[in-house]
């Protein structure tokens, strides 16, 4: 879970270390590594992450706070070398929140061009508008529970696209269960769209949301976090 000091950053403080950026082309990146891919429909192959720096948000749940402030710049060609040496050909660019940098998209772009099947998970709070057409859109739509819904821009969901983009959502109770369902029929999730759902830990066991989903017989699907039934809440892996 977040800590309160966390949460009380201001807005300004979640965006500082991406104001001091010295070059606007470079990537501030806090970690690359090659794991497990634990989440999405990609769930169970290798893969190699670049987790970029800062995130405007402060969902309750969050277990990347320490990507929040450290990382290093990085140009986009330095990263691509270094995610063809580790040999993965699936690739996640994830967060923090990696479109807070318009250089994402380039790297992205650049990541597609060397041959890599890319992923890009976002928090659905910044326009995915100019995100390259081959790149996987994994969009982590907020709920009530998570304290950020309010941030969601409506605009990403029509932006999917049906066997390539993904709609991910993290519950917390029993609301944030309602909030998916009504999402999930509310016909603003392009029909084809795979949508996963996940209990956010510890506050909702992973075996209740499944009861649900079987009980209403959801078009959905219920994910684990692979990477953490392996290896718990460790970092970098
Ligand atoms: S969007 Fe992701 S990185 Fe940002 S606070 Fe929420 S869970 Fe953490």
């Amino acid at each position: 879970m977040l800590s309160k000091a966390a949460r009380e950053e201001t807005p300004e403080e979640r965006l500082l270390p991406l104001k001091g950026k010295r070059s606007a082309d470079a990537v501030l990146v806090h970690e690359v590594f090659t794991s497990i891919q634990g989440e999405s429909t990609f769930a169970g192959r290798p893969c190699t992450f670049v987790r970029t720096t800062g995130c405007h948000l402060r969902c309750v749940y969050c277990d990347t706070a320490h990507a929040f402030h450290q990382g290093s710049e990085r140009t986009v060609a330095s990263l691509v070398d270094e995610v063809a040496a580790l040999g993965v050909p699936l690739v996640e660019v994830t967060g923090g929140e990696p479109l807070l940098q318009a250089s994402s998209k380039a790297l992205l772009t650049a990541l597609c061009d060397a041959g890599r099947t890319v992923l890009l998970e976002t928090s659905g709070a910044v326009t995915t508008e100019g995100v390259d057409a081959r790149v996987h859109v994994i969009l982590d739509v907020k709920t009530p529970g998570s304290g950020e819904a309010g941030r969601n821009v409506d605009a990403n969901l029509p932006r999917l696209v049906a066997g390539r983009d993904e709609v991910k959502l993290v519950l917390c109770d029993e609301g944030d269960y309602r909030f998916a369902r009504q999402l999930l029929t509310s016909g603003r999730i392009p029909s084809g769209v795979t949508v996963l759902l996940s209990a956010a830990a510890p506050l909702l066991a992973p075996a209740e949301l499944a009861e649900w989903m079987v009980r209403d017989r959801l078009v959905a699907r219920f994910q684990l976090q692979v990477h953490k039934v392996l290896w718990g809440d460790r970092h970098g892996v």
